[in-house]
C-alpha cells in the first residue's frame, strides 16, 4: 500500500529523539527549523548536536514532566526547542510526544521505543527498519514557500536524488514557470551564452520556460531546446520565409505578429543579445509597435571562448585592455570601420568574430600596422560545446595552420600575450603531474 503523505505543523509540540548519532544530527534540525520542542535522549551526543544543544536550553531529567502540560506554542517564527536528556532511553520517555524517532545504532532499543510509542498510539520513525517503521521520513526540499517531500518505496537514495531534481527545477524554475501565475507578456530577448546549456542565466532560463513561441538564431544553444514543452512553438530565424535582403525585417515582423496574438515569445540569441546579434534592431523595432522587451543579457562567447581553453582576455601585468572586433568585413574593404592601424599599434588583447574566412587580411593589416610577426594567437572554435577545438599560433602563421587544421566558424580569434598566460598554467599543471 502507498504511505499517505502528510505535512506536520510541529510549532510548539514535543518531539522525542531518541540516540544521538549521525541520524539524529540530519533529523533534529529540521525538527527545530519546523518549531517542534525536540527532547533528545541519549547518553552521548554528536559535536554538532552538543552545539545546537549549546544555543538551546538544556534542562534536567526531572524537569520534562513539569512542562508536559505546556500547551502547543506557535513557535513557526521563532524555531523550535532542544532539550538533551544526557541518558539512556527509559520505559515512558514517549509519554506526552506527538512523534517519536527511534534512531539509535542499537535495533532492541529502537524496537522498545516503537513498541512503546505503537502502545501509545504515537507515530514513530524507526531509522534501522523501514519495514518495522510505522512512519517513514521523506526526502524534503524547501524552495520559497513550497515543500517537496519524496517517498520512493523505501529507497532513500532514489527519493533524494528525484527531491534533488526536483528542487533545481524550482529554484532555477524551469519547472515552476509553466505553471506560474504571472506569465510575462510582450518579448524577452535572451541571450543563450556560447553554446553550453549550463551558461545562460538564471533569468534566460526562466522566461525560455515560460515561452509560448521560441524564435531561435543558429548560434543559440540547440539544447535548452530539447527541455521545452511540447506545445512550445520552435522557429528557427533563419527559416522564416523572406526575401534575401529582408531577414531581419521579416524576423522583426514575426516577433510583433506573435506578441499581438497574445503570446510570450523568447528570442533567443548565441552569447549576448547586444555583442554583434543585431538585438537592438530587434528592441527598437517592438518599441516603435508598442511592444514591451525584456533584455537578458548573455555570457558573450569573445570572453567564453578564449576562457572555456584557459586564455584570460586581460592578465595584470600583461594586458589592461580587451577590443573585441566584428572581423566579418576585410580590412581594406569599403565598408569597414574598424580602426585597424590603431588595433595595429595598441598593446591590448583582440578579440576577433567572424574572422575565419578573412585570417590572412587581417594577420596581415595587423602586422602591416605594427604587430609583431610572433605575437601569440589562438583559434577556439565550438568554444564550450562538445566539439570544441583550439590552435595556437602566431600572427605570422596563423592564416596557414587555420587553413591547414580546417577551422571552421564559429571561432574566436585571440591575439596578444594573454595566450600565453593559458601556456603558462598548462605547464605548471604537466610539471606538478596533475594534468585534469
Ligand atoms: N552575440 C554573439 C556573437 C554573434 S556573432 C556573442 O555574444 O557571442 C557570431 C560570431 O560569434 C561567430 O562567428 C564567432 O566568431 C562567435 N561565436 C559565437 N559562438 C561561438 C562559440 N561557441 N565558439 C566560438 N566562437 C563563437
Amino acid at each position: 500500500m502507498p504511505p499517505y503523505l502528510l505535512g506536520l505543523r510541529l510549532g510548539g509540540r514535543r518531539v522525542l529523539v531518541v540516540g544521538g548519532g549521525r541520524v539524529a544530527q540530519r533529523r533534529v534540525p529540521a525538527l527545530l527549523a519546523a518549531g517542534a520542542d525536540v527532547v533528545l535522549v541519549a547518553p552521548e551526543i554528536t559535536p554538532s548536536l552538543e552545539d545546537l544543544a549549546g544555543t538551546h536550553e538544556i534542562v534536567a531529567a526531572g524537569e520534562i514532566a513539569a512542562s508536559e502540560a505546556a500547551p502547543p506554542r506557535d513557535r513557526a517564527a521563532a524555531g523550535g526547542r532542544l532539550t538533551w536528556l544526557r541518558r539512556p532511553y527509559e520505559k515512558g520517555d514517549c509519554r506526552g510526544a506527538w512523534l517519536v524517532q527511534a534512531v539509535t545504532d542499537d535495533a532492541k532499543v529502537n524496537a522498545a521505543v516503537a513498541a512503546e510509542a505503537e502502545a501509545g498510539r504515537v507515530w514513530c520513525v524507526r531509522a534501522d527498519d523501514a519495514d518495522a517503521s510505522a512512519a517513514w521520513t521523506p526526502a524534503t526540499g524547501t524552495v520559497g514557500e513550497t515543500t517537496v517531500g519524496v517517498l520512493a518505496g523505501g529507497d532513500p537514495r532514489r527519493a533524494a536524488g528525484i527531491r534533488d531534481a526536483v528542487v533545481d527545477g524550482l529554484r532555477d524554475a524551469t519547472l515552476e514557470a509553466r505553471h506560474s501565475r504571472h506569465k510575462p507578456v510582450g518579448v524577452a530577448l535572451v541571450g543563450g551564452g556560447p553554446g553550453d546549456p549550463g551558461l545562460i542565466t538564471v533569468r534566460g532560463r526562466q522566461l525560455l520556460a515560460q515561452a509560448d513561441v521560441v524564435v531561435t538564431d543558429r548560434l543559440a544553444p540547440r539544447e535548452l531546446l530539447d527541455e521545452l514543452a511540447a506545445d512550445v512553438e520552435v522557429v528557427d530565424a533563419a527559416k522564416i520565409p523572406y526575401g534575401r535582403t529582408v531577414t531581419q525585417e521579416r524576423i522583426n515582423d514575426y516577433l510583433v505578429e506573435h506578441v499581438r496574438q497574445g503570446k510570450f515569445v523568447v528570442r533567443l540569441k548565441g552569447g549576448d543579445p547586444f555583442v554583434f546579434g543585431r538585438g537592438a534592431e530587434e528592441v527598437l523595432h517592438c518599441a516603435k509597435h508598442g511592444i514591451p522587451v525584456t533584455v537578458v543579457p548573455g555570457i558573450t562567447s569573445a570572453i567564453a571562448a578564449p576562457s572555456a581553453v584557459g586564455i584570460p582576455v586581460t592578465h595584470r601585468g600583461v594586458t589592461q585592455e580587451f577590443h573585441v572586433v566584428s572581423a566579418h568585413v576585410a580590412p581594406d574593404s569599403a565598408a569597414s570601420t574598424v580602426d585597424w592601424p590603431s588595433l595595429g599599434r595598441a598593446q591590448g588583447t583582440l578579440v576577433l568574430l567572424m574572422a575565419v574566412e578573412r585570417m590572412t587580411v587581417i594577420a596581415d593589416a595587423l602586422m602591416r600596422y605594427g604587430r609583431s610577426p610572433d605575437t601569440p594567437v589562438a583559434v577556439v572554435q565550438d568554444g564550450t560545446l562538445p566539439g570544441q577545438r583550439a590552435l595556437t599560433a602566431t600572427l605570422g602563421t596563423v592564416a596557414d595552420e587555420m587553413s591547414a587544421a580546417g577551422v571552421r566558424p564559429p571561432a574566436i580569434v585571440v591575439v596578444g600575450d594573454v595566450v600565453n598566460v593559458a601556456r603558462e598554467i598548462d605547464m605548471i599543471r604537466a610539471d606538478m603531474g596533475r594534468d585534469p
